[in-house]
């Protein structure tokens, strides 16, 4: 069996969004799964519209996903000589002519069509007049008049296109600059791409492509059409439906691993399973079970996976994927072990490493000012001798463990005959400033003897002064 080797190919005219990260993953996990070759190549023929910050924002978005490829990125705009000779083997075999009609005069014609409703076409003025390349003239592909391109698509089924329907398409510009659909087509054979999967809105590009093929003579790769993803109004997904670039989620704290889950599971499933891992995506994924209805973003379940993986990453792989965010709220360097320490007490209540990095604020920073409405409701004269109290055992206890705290706390109670949340809250509000929190059991033994009766003493003085 010839080696699989796949390619994600993005123009770069913007930043990395989900579809084309969904396109990268399928056509990294298509060429991990047989054990192939995964290219990166820059489509960047449109020098208006490609930037360069946005190649690097490709590699950045795709480097996070943990979407290594294995060659290139190759750069089409550095290629043009290749282009340039498969070019001329087209003129030369006579698949191809030279076309010296006037680009405006073309466009009037275009709109003249347009207007009446038709579909515009070129005239094929130059078809058979045999002129010589050179300044001004394009280079149009010689489509066949007659007959139909089809392929087996790897998710849609048969697709065929009447030629007739394809027009003499421009292949080269009177710049010299190819068109996408020679370059893609000379770069899918250059680079030996044996499966093409990408959005179905290039499905009406393949019959050219095709086409294109033929007349070099070399047998079309694969071609596999993922319908495109969808907003929950089942429009095209937009920044309304709130998708947003691949870089973006890495702000908002989402783990690589939750993107890649919930992209995979777009189009593509596995009986109902949910939860993959990378390796077990790479091990299950397969054309077959990519659907041919469109996947619907859903944000609540981005959402829900990622506080899956926040809760079952290692507390220290996840510890320094939250210091960064922790460095936003103006904790710098914090020690790893003692944010490996913290981890296991936020993470089953944060969705996002932003939330749990806010959550984490009082093991770092000082609790004051403390939330307003949880002093006003909590930190009262009637809680100054509860807090003395749990001030006054806290200091004689020996060894803090959430088995000699939670006695503590219970004691207290007894003694003075409150409830637990009565004792609680206020103790909650001395240490972290508000009034939700890891339980107290858990983040004394963390910030320690000494740090917890500094804060239960300011408390009790912030009562004093108010
Ligand atoms: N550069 C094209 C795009 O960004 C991809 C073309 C292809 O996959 O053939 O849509």
């Amino acid at each position: 069996m010839t080696q699989v080797r796949t390619r994600f190919s993005p123009s770069p005219t913007g930043a990395l969004h989900l579809g084309g990260a969904h396109t990268a993953l399928f056509n990294w996990l298509y060429a991990r799964h047989f054990g192939g070759v995964f290219i990166l190549r820059i489509e960047d023929t449109d020098r208006e519209r490609s930037q360069e910050k946005f190649v690097e924002e490709i590699q950045e978005s795709l480097r996070w996903l943990g979407l290594n490829w294995d060659e290139g990125p190759y750069r089409q705009s550095q290629r043009l000589d290749i282009y340039h000779e498969y070019v001329k083997r087209l003129l030369d075999s006579g698949h191809a002519y030279c076309c010296d009609c006037d680009p405006e005069d073309l466009e009037t014609r275009r709109q003249a069509a347009l207007a009446k409703g038709e579909k515009p076409r070129y005239n094929r003025r130059c078809r058979e007049r045999g002129l010589a390349p050179g300044p001004g003239t394009a280079v149009r592909f010689k489509t066949p008049e007659t007959g139909t391109t089809h392929w087996q698509d790897r998710i849609k089924g048969h697709i065929a296109f009447d030629n007739q329907e394809l027009d003499d398409l421009v292949i080269m510009r009177a710049d010299g600059i190819p068109t996408y659909n020679l370059a893609v087509v000379v770069d899918d054979i250059t680079m030996r791409v044996t499966h093409i999967i990408r959005g179905d809105d290039h499905i009406s590009n393949t019959p050219r492509q095709i086409l294109i093929y033929q007349a070099y003579g070399v047998d079309p790769p694969e071609f596999a059409h993922m319908p495109l993803m969808l907003g929950k109004d089942r429009t095209k997904l937009s920044k309304r439906h709130g998708a947003l670039p691949v870089l973006a989620y890495r702000e908002q704290g989402i783990l690589p691993q939750s993107l890649n889950n919930f992209l995979a599971r777009l189009g593509w499933s596995r009986g109902d399973q949910e939860i993959f891992s990378m390796a077990e995506l790479i091990e299950y994924f397969d054309l077959d079970h990519v659907g041919k209805s469109p996947g619907v973003f859903d944000q609540e379940k981005l959402l829900w996976l990622n506080s899956h993986y926040i809760k079952v990453t290692p507390p220290r792989e996840l510890a320094a994927l939250l210091t960064p965010f922790l460095a936003a709220i103006g904790v710098e360097n914090p020690d790893p072990d003692y944010v490996a320490r913290i981890v296991p007490t936020l993470n089953k209540r944060s969705k996002t490493l932003v939330e749990m990095a806010d959550a984490a604020r009082f093991y770092f920073l000082d609790p004051r000012p403390y939330d307003e409405k949880a002093a006003k409701k909590f930190l009262t004269p009637a809680s100054v001798p509860l807090l003395r109290e749990t001030a006054a055992r806290l200091s004689a206890l020996q060894e803090l463990s959430e088995e000699s705290l939670t006695d503590l706390l219970k004691d207290i109670c007894a003694d003075k005959g409150c409830k637990l949340v009565d004792l609680a809250q206020p103790v909650r509000v001395a240490l972290t400033g508000k009034s939700a929190s890891p339980s107290l059991t858990e983040l004394i033994p963390i910030l320690g003897k000494e740090e917890c009766l500094r804060r239960l003493n300011n408390a009790i003085n912030s009562v004093a002064e108010s």
